[in-house]
């Protein structure tokens, strides 16, 4: 994606408005067989606060933690 045109999915602000400095988590992939979405592309871009936001409900449904602090 162009520079300058990528949005967080989540709160749609653009990568000039919050993502300078900071991390940004891109998933740009073809979803495979066995998921319902199989055949789809996932165009997912998160900004760091709606990431933060998101892994915290998200922690909450998994029975393996995956966030490796101070790794
Ligand atoms: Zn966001």
């Amino acid at each position: 994606m162009a520079k300058g045109l990528t949005r967080c999915n989540v709160c749609g602000k653009t990568a000039e408005q919050v993502f300078e400095g900071q991390m940004l988590i891109s998933i740009h992939d073809r979803i495979g067989y066995g998921s319902k979405y199989d055949g789809s592309m996932i165009d997912l871009d998160i900004c760091s606060d709606c990431f933060d936001k998101l892994i915290d409900s998200f922690t909450e449904k998994c029975a393996i933690n995956l966030i490796k602090e101070n790794f």
